[in-house]
């Protein structure tokens, strides 16, 4: 087996990286960007990436590869009213949305949870009002 892109033959990540980046293979959007170019702790980035891409490891995704049996309880561990997915643990479960009323309401926002945490991202990236609140409380 060859790597037809290289010279020598031989596949590296940063070839393959390169190869999905530059020939444009796979699209990044924009906002993602701002997950990885964000002087926050690695592993708060990596927690974030992964959560995006859907790969946490909540009941859901745990029964969908077969890990979690049918019939076992996937529902979630907060509230144990709504399946355990990574939308609702980290924005819909209630006791996530009292932790994002409380930031949104100490930042003087007023706003309605997006319903997925790509569209929350996008918001957030976009700037969600928080300029124009910011600067009305000012
Ligand atoms: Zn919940």
């Amino acid at each position: 087996m060859s790597w037809v892109t290289t010279v020598v033959g031989s596949y590296s990540v940063s070839e393959g990286v390169r190869l999905l980046v530059n020939e444009s293979i796979v699209s990044i959007p924009e906002w993602a960007n701002l997950i990885w170019y964000n002087p926050i702790p690695s592993k708060v980035l990596i927690f974030h990436w992964l959560a995006i891409r859907n790969s946490i490891p909540v009941k859901d995704i745990l029964f969908q590869r077969g890990i979690i049996q049918e019939g076992q309880n996937i529902s979630c561990f907060w509230c144990f009213n709504s399946t355990e997915t990574v939308n609702h643990l980290l924005l819909h479960c209630p006791w996530a949305s009292l932790i994002w009323s409380d930031i949104m309401f100490w930042w003087n926002i007023r706003w309605v949870m997006p319903s997925s945490l790509v569209s929350f991202i996008q918001a957030w990236s976009s700037g969600m009002g928080i300029k124009a609140e910011m600067s009305r409380s000012y």
